[in-house]
């Protein structure tokens, strides 16, 4: 990501600092704690929160609980937040979070105490002017309600507008849950209008946890071609469509969406995750996790166009392939800032003390989206011969060198 910075900061003849302050974080935090299990044994966990750049206003970013979570990629995840938010045109910087375990090992008591201890390593660094915290992979609203409870415990204050993603009745957000994917439904409205894409596309999504089932859901009520879907255990895929609904139903017992593959549905087809990646469809969202179309299978990729749902899920050379192969390709910070963006209006609904309802969620989301969509259309409007992931660029490093030149 070196590389785009500093030719986005060439390009819009900026000076050199703002691409020197961008290639490092402000500050990473890095922590060991004990967590003792339910049958006595004591285990030791690493955490970590990098807090990558404040130029717009507090750290803002997930949190991530995932074995393969580790300092780099938390750095790396703040980074993206940093050039995502200044997009989205909300006033905060880039952070991000993780701890580096398998939470599907662990009992809900114990997450629930991994979770406390993660504030309690914490809490001195972040609040709502500070750093706000939300849920990310593996993360749950009711994770954030713990983590919220535990702050104000600590703090003796009752500021919810320190994490997002809290449970409605918790001082959530109604429509936090599915903003990420209804933001980049609106992305992908945007775009389809923009290439005149048919409603009739064959979309494949990869991932069908919050992002990739909410997306896949909107898409589907709203008459879309979903083809395939995948979870960790692998996917599914039919070239007429998969009946989106019931697979949300078999997940909701706890199944996989393979189990949608019944003699009932005898054309539905079981596929890989990598063998999703490389479907036969046109449209193609990766919504699961890192680093999914690198260049092994990069040239294998049959959509003509990608909507990154997930965070970095374009290695940089598969991404100059694609780009090559006149694939087109919208960048994560555009397609899933709609997450970030629903945190935005949840941390403003904390700080005035009033609740949104569902409807004007939704709308506020869906200016935000056409904004950043617009703005990113214009930059490439202005110079053909970028991609779409430099016009985000372009709009981006716009906003925060606009706000940098007064800081340093
Ligand atoms: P999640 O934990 O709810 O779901 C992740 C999904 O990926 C699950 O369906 C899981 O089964 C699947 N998965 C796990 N391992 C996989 C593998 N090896 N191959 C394919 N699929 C696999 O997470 P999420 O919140 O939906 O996040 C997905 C992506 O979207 C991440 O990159 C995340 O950073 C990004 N994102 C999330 C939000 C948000 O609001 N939740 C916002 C912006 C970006």
């Amino acid at each position: 990501m070196a590389d785009i910075i500093e030719k986005t900061v060439s390009d819009l003849r900026l000076e050199k600092r703002f691409a020197e302050r961008l290639e490092h974080p402000e500050r990473v935090i890095e922590f060991t704690f004990p967590l003792k299990r339910d049958d006595g044994a004591t285990i030791f966990l690493m955490g970590w929160r990098s807090q990558y750049n404040s130029a717009l206003g507090p750290y803002k970013g997930g949190i991530r609980y995932h074995p393969a979570v580790n300092r780099d990629e938390v750095i790396l995840l703040s980074k993206l937040m940093t050039f995502k938010n200044s997009l989205a045109g909300i006033p905060y910087g880039g952070s991000k979070g993780g701890i580096a375990f398998n939470p599907k090992e662990f009992s809900r008591a114990e997450l629930e105490r991994i979770s406390r201890q993660y504030v309690r390593e914490l809490y001195r660094f972040i609040g709502p002017d500070v750093d706000i915290p939300a849920p990310d992979v593996n993360t749950t609203a009711e994770m954030m309600a713990w983590m919220v409870d535990e702050y104000n415990i600590l703090t003796g204050k009752k500021e919810y507008a320190t994490f997002t993603g809290k449970p409605v009745e918790f001082n959530g957000l109604k429509g936090r849950d599915e903003a990420t994917g209804r933001g980049a439904y609106f992305v992908m409205l945007e775009a389809f209008a923009r290439h005149k894409i048919p409603k009739s596309a064959k979309i494949a999504i990869q991932g069908f946890g919050n992002v990739g089932m909410n997306l896949a859901r909107i898409l589907y009520e709203n008459g879309y071609m979903v083809v395939a879907v995948s979870d960790s255990k692998g996917g599914i895929y039919c070239k007429d469509g998969i009946n989106v609904s019931k697979v949300m139903a078999l997940k909701s017992e706890g199944k996989g969406v393979q189990d949608y593959a019944t003699n009932e549905n005898a054309n539905v087809k079981l596929i890989t995750n990598e063998g999703l990646i490389e479907s036969e469809c046109d449209v193609l969202v990766p919504a699961a996790l890192d680093n999914q179309i690198r260049k092994d299978n990069a040239a294998k990729v049959k959509a003509k166009y990608i909507f990154e749902a997930a965070n970095n899920p374009t290695t940089a050379e598969a991404d100059a392939i694609l780009n090559e192969r006149g694939v087109v390709v919208y960048p994560d910070i555009l397609v899933n800032c709609g997450g970030v963006s629903g945190s935005y209006i949840e941390w403003v609904q904390n700080r005035e003390g009033r609740i949104y309802t569902y409807e004007q969620v939704v709308k506020e989301l869906e200016g935000v989206m056409k904004r950043a969509f617009s703005l990113v259309a214009s930059e490439k409007d202005k110079d053909n011969k970028i991609s779409y992931r430099e016009a985000a660029y372009r709009a981006s490093i716009r906003r925060l060198a606009a706000a940098m030149q007064y800081q340093f």
